[in-house]
Formats: C-alpha cells, structure tokens, sequence
C-alpha cells in the first residue's frame, strides 16, 4: 500500500505528496505533516528480521515515499546516507546489565540526529537537482542539531546552509564539530549574543517573506516528515535483535526526550505493527512531557540548564503530532488545544496512553547511572542516554526485555562523564582529530539586519 499522501495535524492543506511534505517542513498552516495513514506491517516482520540496516531502512520508509522516487534512486540514497556510519550495523545493539542499548551514536557527529539529518541531506539535494531548484538553509543551534545539519548537507549541489551559535558558549567539541567543516555551501556565524538572541533573529528573517522567497529560505528544526520516518526505522532493528536474544515476543523502549522527534517515531513504529508493548518517555528536569503522560496537564514551565542540554526543552515540537492521534485524528480539535496552548500556557486532556509511560530523571540520578553503568556493567552512558537508563529502572515491567535508546557518545559531554566518575574516561579518535584541524566561522552582531546582509553577500560572491 502507498501512503504517499500527506495531512496538516491543522486540517487546512490538501493532501501533498512525500516531495511536497520533504520540502514544506513545516505545514503552511502551522501545524504538522502526516501520512494520511500508516500501513499495518505485521506480515513482513518476519522477512524484515533478516535485513541489514540499509535494506530495512529501504524497506520500512518504501510506502512512506511513493512515487517521489523510483526504487534504484531510493536504494542508492539509503545506502549513501548510511556509507557515512562507522559501524557496520549502524545502530549495534548492545547489552550491558540488566538492558539492551541501541547505539545510535556511530554517525559523523555522534549523535542520534546523524540518522535521519544524513537521509534528509541527501533527499534535499536529489529533490533539489531534479527542480533545478537551490536552497538555503539557515539555523540557530546550541549545539547537537548544527553539527547534525551541517554534515547531512556539506557538499551537496544546490544548497548553502547558515548556522548561527552564540559566541563562547556551545561547548568548545560541539563548536569545534560545526567550524572544522570547510565545504564552500557550509557557513558558520559566531554570533555576539545568548542562544536565545539567535532564535529571535532566526525568526525575523523568516517573517520577511520577501527575502525567504528571493533566497528560498529552508529551516533544520525537528519538524520534518523524513526525519521522523527515518527514525521509525531502528525501532524495528532494535526490536528484532533483542527478540533474537531474548526470545521475547514484544519489547519495550526507553526514550529520553526533548522535542518529541525520536519517540513520536517509535509511536509510528508501533502503530505499524512493530513488536513494541510501551514506550518509557524519559525527561530531565524540563518535564513538560513527563507531567503530560502523568497528569493531563500540558503546560509551559522555564528552561533549566542540565547535563543533558538537548534536552533542556519546554515546548516539545513534534508533540503536536501525537496529539492528533491522541485526539483521534481531529484537526478541528487539534487546533482548539493548540489556540489555548498559545494563549495561556496550558491545556489539559483526560484520561492516559496505555502505550506510553513517563518520569523524569534528575541530575542525581543521571550521575547515578553513569557512576554505576560504568563500576558494574562497563558500560559508559553519556548524560542524555543516562537519563533514559535511570526513568526506565523506575518504571520498566520487569517481565519484558528493555530497550534503552542511547542518543550520544559519551565522549561529546566530558563535563558530565567527569563530574560522575571524577576523570576524563570518554573518548572518541574524531573528536580528537578535531582539535588539530583548522577552522572557519564568521563573527556577526546578533540582529537580523547583520544576518540578511552577510547570507546576501555570501551568496553574491559564491554566483
Ligand atoms: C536531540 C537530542 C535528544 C532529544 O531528542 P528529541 O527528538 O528532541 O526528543 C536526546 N539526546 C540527544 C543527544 C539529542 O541530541
């Protein structure tokens, strides 16, 4: 069955096609792209068990793109994106103690966004040679998602990406993963202002509707169909290889969470049939989500800074996607939460999700698990991954095999992996090739004028 036909959560588009949903992010009426329905896979788990990762890649997000692209173009796109992982596998799963983790951190930034911002690279490029079309994508990060950005598009035809970090403060790795990367279409701004500064500005630019259509302006934020397709893919590769160890016949998977991209794709997975009984929603102390699957309650709290900073979030993203599910796919009703969301801060839902239980793991605890993943298990989790590992030993039903995603390699976050175990025990060879290479990054005043002015220049000097 092709699925090739997407919705606004908003119910104010007509249906697009998967090209159309790729290249709009974001919905024109301000809510969220979905597939019109999602294919009960169930009769091909069993041929899909034997798939390597770039075959199950192709295999699970083939109705998802329908027409968009013939197979050899797909099958070329899939095995490219993922030629870029160190490991085989691409996401190995591994065991350590009492749960089995999947490594989604074997990308070229080490972090769990490399799998779907590597495939979303190479859809914007091949969707982009065969308009004739370019595009410039310009982003504000505090740190993970601008390094991810930047390798899913460096190099590619027809595309110039801007990312913005604020001055002296993304850690000096995180600074160095996006500035060593020199391709002439990668352009970094070092701006003289908070993170916050960056996020204004962003959105400035792209209220002038005049210069996003002249420089058909593109964003990098988690809202894009592809990326949550192309996470829904490890949730059937993690399944099966802890079914082949465990014998089990379904699992469940600990997420820690931020914008709700990673774990909504799990709830996809699982409403294709995957062997999936519940998913553990894992937040820090920005808990908006974990209130959510306790209480009802969806409402807006302040930012605090953790060890796990890209999860210091308050309002989830992509959440807005589950709620249309949760709502039982209305768009009408959607758009009322959303109004009241907007106006006050809050809203509220009765009953709960069978499917998705949730806590929150602090900083203590964080440290905990890493203190005692590494003395018992010598196991080395990084802070996000840690967080997830100590929800899910509160909440986990012991009679069903647990999954814990780990979203980082623990040598990005020494600060963390040091206040736990007192010595610098994470390491990784590219991170350290990365502190002799040379670097390239612009510095630029934090206003919107200073931005436009500089991507007009640019890209003046590039044609
Ligand atoms: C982005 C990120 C997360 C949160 O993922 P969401 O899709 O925003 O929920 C967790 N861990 C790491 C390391 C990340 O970079």
């Amino acid at each position: 069955m092709d699925v090739d036909s997407y919705l606004s959560t908003r119910g104010g588009l007509a249906p697009l096609r998967f090209r159309e949903a790729v290249m709009m992010g974001l919905a024109d009426d301000g809510g969220l792209l979905l597939p019109a329905a999602i294919p009960d896979v169930r009769p091909q788990l069993d041929a899909w068990r034997r798939l390597a990762y770039p075959e199950l890649a192709v295999a699970v997000m083939r109705p998802f793109v329908g027409g968009a692209l013939d197979d050899a173009t797909f099958r070329a796109l899939v095995a490219r994106s993922y030629a870029t992982f160190a490991h085989p596998e691409v996401t190995p799963v591994v065991t350590a103690g009492p749960v089995h983790i999947l490594e989604l951190f074997h990308g070229p930034t080490l972090a769990f966004k490399d799998v779907a911002l590597q495939v979303l690279g190479n859809l914007f490029e091949q969707f982009l040679r065969e308009s004739g079309e370019t595009l410039t994508i310009v982003g504000a990060t505090s740190g993970d998602t601008g390094s991810a950005a930047i390798h899913g598009v460096r190099g590619k035809a027809g595309i110039d990406i801007f990312i913005m970090h604020p001055q002296g403060r993304v850690s000096p790795l995180q600074e160095r993963q996006m500035t060593t990367v020199l391709d002439a279409n990668v352009h970094n701004l070092a701006i003289t202002g908070t993170f916050d500064d960056g996020q204004r500005v962003l959105k400035e630019l792209f209220n002038d509707l005049a210069f996003k259509r002249q420089y058909r302006l593109g964003a990098v934020n988690s809202v894009n169909w592809a990326r949550v397709l192309a996470q829904v893919v490890y949730y059937f590769y993690g399944a099966f290889r802890v079914q082949e160890r465990t014998g089990a016949a379904a699992i469940q998977v600990a997420v820690p969470t931020g914008n709700f991209g990673d774990i909504f794709a799990g709830y996809v997975a699982q409403r294709m049939g995957a062997p999936i009984r519940r998913l553990i929603l894992a937040t820090n102390e920005n808990d908006i989500l974990s209130r959510f699957f306790t209480t009802g309650e969806y409402g807006q709290g302040a930012v605090h800074p953790t060890l796990s900073p890209s999860m210091d979030i308050q309002v989830a993203s992509n959440f807005e996607r589950y709620l249309y599910y949760r709502v039982g796919e209305d768009p009408a009703r959607v758009r009322e939460l959303m109004a009241e969301f907007a106006r006050t801060g809050r809203f509220q839902l009765p009953g709960a999700d069978p499917l998705i239980v949730a806590g929150r793991g602090d900083t203590a605890m964080t440290l905990d698990a890493i203190r005692r993943y590494w003395r018992e298990h010598h196991y080395l989790l990084d802070p996000h991954t840690a967080v997830g590992v100590a929800v899910a030993e509160r909440l986990a039903d012991a009679a069903v095999p647990t999954l814990c995603l780990a979203t980082a390699h623990p040598a990005k976050f020494p600060d963390a992996i040091r206040q736990a175990l007192g010595e610098d025990l994470a390491r990784h060879p590219t991170l350290e090739a990365l502190k002799s290479l040379p670097v390239r990054c612009v510095t630029l005043a934090p206003t919107c004028a200073a931005l436009a002015a500089h991507i007009r220049a640019t890209l003046a000097a590039k044609n």
